[in-house]
């Protein structure tokens, strides 16, 4: 079966067709700029998906963006397929299933009010999701669909792990508490770590997920279970990030809102978009120019590694002391994937914790590897993330029952 992955945006969408009988990603692409005066389609096919068909034109709204899509699919010279009806499903990322969602379901009436009722939850997010589930209904009616929820891995946290300490009033009136995010992540990831470590005889009771790209969460999790994740309410909590600070007093916003004359919602927005490695280096957002910088000698670019590298360091010791004990650390995502002396750095000082990483096959980018000594009591993992086919993945299961 064919199945469309969809990460619809509030003014782009990214797709992905994926053949699941090979897991391979036969077309990709992103659609800009929806509802703006000009929009672009940027389709992508072929080997490796190295041929690229670029359409400047205008999507009005979501649905002319999936019918572009569409079109795109099954274009007699750079199309993929011959007919729509070729795709079995489609799978959509949407951000937040607040407690109402433990796992993926099938697109129907009930899951689409549940998308709406988690809007103050994901303001931005959720309407963008489900334009794109209503649009698919138009352009492709009959076609099951699927919604996949970055925090549905998240629900087995227990209540000690997922309130915050505030009057539980607002718990039990607005639902106030840590949900978590990159879910989709850290459940493709700990499984394909549980599958490998069981084959190779490697004790994977209790992981430690550290998904490092431009978001970033770290997830403990026992026995295949989310025990506890770095991200809150809304992904602004936990380690420094691209753009966005991670953990601070509470008391900042307040603070640097009346001394800088800000309100509150342009202070959590420089709290988003303007901190972490962007706020603190003052170069990039991105951890190849930070890194780059740093080598340079830049030492705001310093600064901003070594807190990087020590709040995701001391997550590590937090997890490991919340689970009793640590067997498997994975890294995951852009930096946890590619970026070695960042993993080094992350790990140096844990041998008390059992791990001891191993210099030669740390060296790995991109690749499943084992990176720790034989001797380390911890073994240590780097495993590509694969959100799409995670999300393709559960919307054939799905589909298919
Ligand atoms: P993601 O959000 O998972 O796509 O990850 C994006 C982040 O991965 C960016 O900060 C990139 O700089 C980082 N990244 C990608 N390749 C490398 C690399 N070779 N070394 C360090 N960071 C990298």
């Amino acid at each position: 079966m064919k199945i469309l992955v969809i990460n619809a945006g509030s003014s782009s969408l990214k797709y992905q067709l994926i053949d699941m009988d090979t897991r391979d990603v036969i077309a990709k692409g992103l659609a800009e700029r929806i509802g703006m005066d000009s929009s672009r389609l940027t389709h992508r096919y072929g080997a490796d998906c190295a041929e690229k068909y670029v359409v400047d034109t205008v999507f009005k709204d979501h649905t002319s963006a999936i019918q572009m899509v569409l079109d795109a699919l099954v274009d007699a010279q750079h199309g993929v397929i011959a007919d729509t009806k070729e795709i079995g499903a489609v799978g959509h990322r949407v951000l937040h299933g607040g407690d109402k969602f433990t796992a993926s379901c099938i697109v129907d009436d009930a899951c689409k009010n549940a998308i709406r009722a988690c809007y103050p939850l994901g303001p931005l997010h959720n309407p963008a999701n489900l334009q794109g589930i209503l649009a698919c209904e138009k352009v492709m009616p009959g076609t099951p669909q699927v919604a996949v929820f970055d925090t549905a891995f998240h629900q087995t946290m227990p209540p000690k792990a997922f309130m915050y300490g505030v009057p539980k009033k607002y718990y039990d009136k607005h639902a106030v508490r840590r949900y978590g995010f990159h879910g989709t992540s850290h459940r493709y990831v700990s499984g394909r770590a549980a599958q490998l470590l069981e084959e190779k005889g490697y004790k994977h009771d209790k992981m430690i997920v550290a998904h490092l790209g431009n978001g970033s969460s770290l997830s403990a999790v026992v026995d295949g279970k989310c025990v506890d994740t770095s991200m809150g309410l809304t992904p602004l909590e936990g380690v420094l990030m691209g753009t966005r600070s991670g953990n601070v007093d509470p008391a900042v916003v307040e603070f640097i809102a009346n001394l800088e004359n800000l309100s509150v919602t342009n202070t959590l927005t420089m709290l988003n978009k303007e901190s972490g490695l962007l706020g603190i280096s003052g170069v990039s957002s991105d951890m190849r120019d930070v890194n780059a910088a740093a080598d340079a000698g830049n030492e705001n670019a310093k600064l901003a590694l070594d807190m990087w590298q020590y709040g995701i360091k001391k997550y590590i010791g937090a997890y490991a002391a919340a689970m009793g004990g640590l067997d498997t650390l994975i890294f995951t995502a852009g930096i946890g994937e590619n970026d070695a002396l960042g993993r080094w750095k992350v790990c140096e000082g844990l041998e008390f914790l059992g791990i001891k990483i191993d210099p030669e096959a740390n060296k790995v980018r991109g690749e499943e590897k084992l990176i720790s000594t034989p001797d380390s009591k911890v073994s240590v993992w780097v495993i590509p993330t694969n959100e799409e086919l995670a999300i393709a993945m559960d919307t054939l299961e799905l589909t298919s029952k």
